[in-house]
């Protein structure tokens, strides 16, 4: 995987709000919606994602893409047979215009109520001027005040669905991740929507703006470790073979091309790696 995910490059001199780059556009490509495993569908774009999970008191959805991603998150929602003003409850895996930049258009179609971390909660209301890299004197997306602050471990509950709450901060300070459990075929599985997990250009020492990444992002890694994941989704389809699997289960593939434990751990190990060795290149250099 070559692909650098998520604001790099960053070109900061474009007029308000629209996708930044021809690679934030490559990842918001209108892809079909389709039912990923249990009460979780995929209605997100070519790479940036977007979850609804789906209840019958109503429904859940994780990440709203970049501004432009929300006609195809309607849309999306809409062709698997589900109305958007269904939508009860917004989360999100962090505060970066390519997951949030929607949500304050989806806030005002659904009335849903947004959920977020408090350092995420912080940077979403005012668009992403107080992020530690990004951030500046102009706002990256339009502002989105969240109407609960969620607490590490929280259990959010809708229609007999369960999401728990992890606190998984470094790419953002307020990066967060959820499970659910699923049931599919009368099997039970564990789906983890794991935040980004990349280190992007930061400085992961003498950081005066995040002076306690690195350890953010070590607390990270063991509190993502220790969860029994069946299926991995994540912020970017990149990090878990979305296309490849899509294909495969509109295909009709059996088993479900999602399942594998395995490659949840593999994941959660190259990336703590990709942390670690920069973290020590980054030691070794100041020394
Ligand atoms: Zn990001």
């Amino acid at each position: 995987m070559t692909k650098l995910f998520c604001l790099i490059p960053l070109i900061l001199c474009f007029s308000v709000f629209a996708q930044k780059s021809d690679g934030d556009r490559e990842m918001n490509q209108p892809v079909e919606p389709f039912k990923i495993i249990g009460n979780v569908y995929y209605v997100g774009a070519s790479d940036v994602t977007s979850y609804l999970i789906t209840t019958p008191e109503g429904h859940i959805l994780i990440d709203g893409g970049f501004e432009e991603t929300v006609p195809q998150i309607r849309a999306n929602v809409t062709k698997l047979g589900f109305k958007l003003e269904d939508i009860k409850i917004l989360l999100i895996n962090h505060a970066h215009y390519d997951h949030c930049g929607g949500l304050a258009e989806i806030k005002k179609l659904t009335k849903a109520r947004l959920y977020a971390s408090p350092p995420d909660a912080s940077v979403l209301e005012d668009g992403g001027m107080s992020d530690f890299r990004f951030g500046g004197d102009k706002p990256l997306f339009t502002p989105v005040k969240p109407d609960e602050i969620l607490k590490d471990g929280q259990e959010i509950r809708l229609g007999g669905s369960v999401l728990k709450t992890y606190f998984t901060f470094g790419h953002t300070k307020g990066a967060t991740s959820w499970t659910t459990e699923v049931t599919e075929n009368g099997r039970k599985f564990t789906v983890a929507f794991v935040s980004s997990l990349t280190t992007l250009d930061y400085a992961l020492t003498n950081n005066p703006k995040y002076p306690q990444i690195a350890a953010d992002f070590t607390k990270t890694f063991a509190a993502l470790s220790r969860i029994k994941a069946d299926v991995l989704l994540s912020s970017h389809g990149g990090f878990f073979d979305l296309t490849e699997k899509s294909a495969k289960i509109r295909a009709g593939a059996k088993p479900n091309p999602f399942i594998g434990a395995a490659e949840y751990q593999g994941f959660i190990k190259r990336m703590e790696k990709a942390f670690q060795d920069k973290l020590k290149a980054e030691k070794a250099s100041k020394k």
